[in-house]
């Protein structure tokens, strides 16, 4: 193939960058260098807003780390290889990665762990190998989020953050495989495991409490409670599995004095899907003794630290978190874009919004306004 055997240059493109935190996107030309040895550019086709892209955009702990290019939930296609690849060719389809699996380390090559030591979450804004920036405009750098960078026309990953996936998958909707949807069905499978007949409850059903609602309904949950503050989620929560809908706003008595009322003494399982560190001692509280399970997905906004009494633990109850819903994210993720082919698995119900490229900031008012569950940004062709 052409590409592989000349040396890719440098692309210039469109990419919506970040300057300061909170500061609404500006498109701007800017130069996506060629993949480094191990490392592919990608053509982005489709990505869709997730609430970690909003939460670190808003967030001023991090004001060191602009101008940034945010977008993590994202498909495209391979326009090249760097060194060493073998695994990739242009033209692949693919997923990209937030935490990449390196198939080597401690944790790839354990079958209790998805937090790859080499590749994982990427918190810097820079690539893992050489802790540098792959964008920039007129020569100055332009950081990474997530070491992905999907709100670009191209963007350069590490081979281990990107996944092959069938190219009969329309790009545009399975983009949402690539966190939220995977995050909320692998903590309800792989981590929570939940039983046939158990009781669930869901703190929170944006895109990824109700993909726990979808995972616990396909396990065969009896009972699963989910609870919002906003009424308008009830009816598409019943459409995800919810069986009984809780506005957390309106009840007269604690939300988990109601849960432990009609389930018998607190649910089997209860997830904490907002990023809350309060809901997540409300979970603990909302399980029952001996069995009952809290499992954490949301990525806490402020105030990082968890209290609860150690009589929860004392009686049994386990507290577990997650990231990536536990995924190997190279080895399961196909598994689940062809479940998605097969029709086993819904994604398109969660997609409320479709936005061209230009219109990004549109993505993130609607984000914000909570009209929101997920909004496709779809990429000039
Ligand atoms: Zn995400
Ligand atoms: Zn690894």
């Amino acid at each position: 193939m052409l590409s592989s055997i000349s040396t890719p240059a440098v692309i210039t493109c469109k990419a919506a960058v970040a300057w300061g935190a909170g500061e609404a996107l500006v498109m701007e030309e800017v130069e996506v260098s060629p993949p480094q040895p191990m490392e592919i550019r990608i053509k982005v086709v489709a990505t869709s807003l997730c609430r970690s892209d909003v939460t670190a955009w808003l967030s001023q702990a991090h004001i060191r780390i602009f101008p940034r290019i945010f977008g993590h939930e994202a498909s495209g296609i391979v326009e090249s290889v760097g060194q060493g690849v073998t695994e990739f060719e242009p033209g692949d389809h693919v997923l990209t990665l937030f935490t990449g699996e390196c198939m080597k380390c401690k944790h790839c090559t354990s079958n209790k762990s998805n937090m790859c030591q080499v590749l994982g979450l990427e918190r810097q804004g820079l690539m893992h190998s050489d802790h540098k920036t792959r964008f920039s405009i007129k020569g100055k750098p332009i950081f990474h989020y997530c070491a992905v960078s999907s709100f670009s026309e191209y963007t350069v990953v590490h081979s281990g953050c990107a996944v092959k996936i069938s190219s009969t998958a329309p790009l545009d909707r399975i983009c949402l495989l690539s966190c939220g949807v995977a995050a909320g069905l692998g903590a309800a499978w792989k981590v929570a495991d939940i039983s046939e007949g158990s009781t669930v409850a869901i703190f929170g059903l944006g895109t990824v409490g109700l993909s726990v609602a979808q995972g616990a309904k396909l396990r065969g949950a009896s009972r699963i409670i989910g609870i919002d503050i906003n009424p308008e989620k009830s009816e598409k929560a019943k459409a995800f599995g919810v069986t009984d809908f809780l506005n957390s706003s309106e009840c007269k008595e604690p939300i988990q004095q109601v849960i432990k009322r009609i389930t018998d003494g607190g649910a089997d399982y209860s997830f904490e899907c907002i990023g809350d560190t309060d809901m997540i001692t409300t979970a603990l509280q909302s399980c029952c003794d001996g069995w009952g399970m809290t499992v954490t997905l949301g990525v806490p906004k402020v105030k990082p630290v968890i209290t609860a009494h150690y009589a929860f633990f004392l009686t049994g109850r386990t507290l577990r978190g997650s990231l990536f819903g536990g995924w190997k994210p190279k080895s399961d993720i196909p598994t689940l874009v062809d479940m998605y082919l097969k029709k086993e698995i819904q994604i398109d119900e969660l997609i409320t919004h479709d936005l061209p490229f230009e219109d990004v900031n549109k993505a993130f008012d609607l984000m914000r306004e909570g009209n929101c569950l997920r909004c496709v940004i779809h990429m000039p062709k």
